[in-house]
């Protein structure tokens, strides 16, 4: 008969106490510790912080069978972590080594024997020492507990951080001569990712175990911007409105930093760029600066905030859109640290999302032999951009949206502390308050973010298009037909005879993001389409000059 399998709890607990001081495990640590001891196989989905190391490290804290040293071996290519978390383990009383490029022969050696002696329990590795004969020997020879796969989603092949060594991870496990548990662990988790994971690391029935995404004192907020100038506008704006608050401002290039950086200096803020191209003086002069309350904004790329810790940044403003979830979250998730509530704005606009396509057109997945994988990583890459595009676009709560892209439970439909989840009550307010005098409510009720588009405007555009293809037999693009229909004067206008159009003009009181709110309208409508260089042209034939 089927034997039940022992409760671990109470040695975990103790084990988590006597080695790092902790009273209780969080999120999902202890179904995840107790699936490996059970010999069950693990995908794990937790954010950077949430406490994974602490998932395979206290099994590593287990006997061995029959007294026997069994090792858990660590696999990550983050080389800066593998030396933390092994000085943090010793200092733990955790034994543990790493071996890598830098280990000398005689250290090599040493490890090796500490090994079969039992005297280390955990090991860290990079990918590409699987691929070492004398590696795998040496791993053939001695009894391997666990293999915990540390950023696994770097074994997908058409995601955006693949890593060909590991590929390989799973023939390494088959040429062991018993297969120990492999537990997987990653912050990514698309439906299309985690698939990817179990099936290149060829795990058994894994129990799949997403937490920790939640950051409760954090207010995530969305604005749509129409321009360079009105994202600079609203970063000033809002440092402006928190003075002596620390923010990060992330950009999508360097020379964005500097241009920010400076407009932000013009306006009286304490700010400084940064980016990966600064000498090292220079980095660290900021970090430090940023770190020590001497400078309150920095601007600048993904880069920043991997070597810096600073707990009570108060606010983040995306400038523009990042190209996937994980990225977002990940600048966001730098503000609030301590605990303290804390802000994070997303700017976007449709033109995020045009860059963002042309640069999976130009750029992603050109490093693949194949040209089906190529394929395959710029939809997959098209996928992950279409996500943060649902993010602007939809309504429903915020952080609701960001708990299911990572396969956590959000706690409520709606959380009340999001920029559309207050939105709403406030819109509902303002109805409550007006239904009582002559149900003028809807008059009243301006549903700020989301652009509600006047019917009316959409037929003026289409008009104007569709009398342009008629007399010059070819469009143009949004930003030309914004200005003339607004009745630019400009020559960018009059000097292709636009205001000599019928319909120029025709909309002088609607601002350039409602116009191009009708514009995109239009395009999903099937009634405009893009021609060459998107330009604007009507999809109606009887439009079209007959071609004669
Ligand atoms: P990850 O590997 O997911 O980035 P870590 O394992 O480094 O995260 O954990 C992040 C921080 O949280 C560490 O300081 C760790 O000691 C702490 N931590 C982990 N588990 C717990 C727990 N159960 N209770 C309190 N703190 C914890
Ligand atoms: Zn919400």
């Amino acid at each position: 008969s089927p034997q039940a399998a022992p409760d671990y709890t109470p040695w975990a607990l103790r084990t988590l106490q006597r080695f790092y001081g902790y009273d209780s495990f969080r999120g999902r640590q202890l179904e995840v510790i107790t699936a490996i001891l059970n010999r069950r196989d693990v995908l794990a989905v937790m954010p950077t912080g949430a406490g994974k190391s602490v998932c395979y490290q206290i099994p590593a804290c287990a006997a061995g069978k029959g007294g026997r040293p069994a090792l858990v071996l660590v696999i990550t290519p983050l080389r800066a972590l593998m030396h933390d978390q092994v000085n943090q383990l010793n200092a733990r009383g955790i034994p543990a080594a790493l071996i890598d490029s830098a280990t000398g022969r005689e250290e090599h050696i040493r490890i090796e024997q500490e090994i079969r002696n039992g005297a280390v329990r955990l090991l860290y590795v990079s990918p590409e020492r699987l691929t070492s004969p004398g590696f795998v020997r040496f791993c053939q020879s001695i009894r391997i507990r666990l293999i915990a796969v540390d950023e696994a989603h770097c074994v997908f092949q058409w995601g955006q951080d693949f890593r060909p060594d590991y590929l390989g991870i799973a023939d390494f496990i088959e040429q062991l001569p018993e297969r120990p548990v492999v537990a997987a662990f990653t912050a990514t988790a698309t439906s299309e990712t985690r698939t990817g994971i179990i099936r290149n690391l060829r795990l058994r029935d894994p129990l799949s175990a997403a937490a920790g995404f939640d950051r409760p004192n954090l207010f995530f907020d969305r604005r749509r911007v129409n321009g360079k100038t009105e994202r600079t506008e609203y970063v000033i704006d809002y440092a402006r409105r928190h003075p002596g608050e620390s923010g990060i401002v992330y950009c999508m290039s360097r020379d964005r930093t500097e241009e920010l950086a400076e407009a932000l200096k013009d306006a009286g803020v304490n700010a400084e760029y940064f980016h990966a191209r600064m000498d090292e003086a220079r980095k660290t002069r900021v970090q430090d600066g940023f770190l020590n309350d001497d400078i309150d904004v920095i601007t600048a790329t993904t880069a920043f905030g991997m070597g810096v810790d600073k707990p009570d940044v108060r606010w983040v403003i995306n400038d523009s859109v990042p190209s996937s979830m994980e990225e977002y979250y990940q600048e966001a998730g730098r503000a609030g640290r301590d605990g303290q509530p804390a802000t994070c704005t997303l700017l976007w606009s449709e033109f995020d999302f045009e860059l963002h396509r042309r640069r999976i057109k130009d750029s992603v997945g050109t490093a693949l032999a194949d040209e089906n994988d190529r394929k395959r990583a710029k939809e997959a890459a098209l996928a992950r951009s279409r996500a943060m595009e649902r993010y602007c676009d939809a309504s429903a709560c915020l952080r609701g949206q960001i708990l299911r892209y990572f396969g956590d439970r959000p706690e409520s439909a709606s959380c009340g502390a999001c920029g559309y989840c207050t939105r709403r009550q406030a819109a509902a307010d303002v109805r409550s308050r007006t239904d009582g005098h002559g149900g003028r409510a809807s008059s009243r009720t301006v549903v700020v973010e989301s652009m509600v588009v006047d019917p009316q405007l959409k037929t003026r555009i289409a008009a104007y298009v569709r009398n342009i293809y008629a007399e010059q037999g070819h469009g143009y693009g949004v930003a030309k037909i914004v200005n003339a229909i607004q009745g630019s004067r400009s020559l960018n206008v009059t000097g292709c005879g636009l205001d000599r159009v019928d319909g120029y003009g025709s909309a002088p009181h609607a601002t350039s993001a409602q116009i191009r709110a009708a514009v995109k309208q239009l395009l999903s409508d099937g009634v405009l389409v893009h021609g060459e260089h998107k330009a604007l042209e009507p999809v109606d034939p009887e439009a079209r000059p007959r071609t004669s």
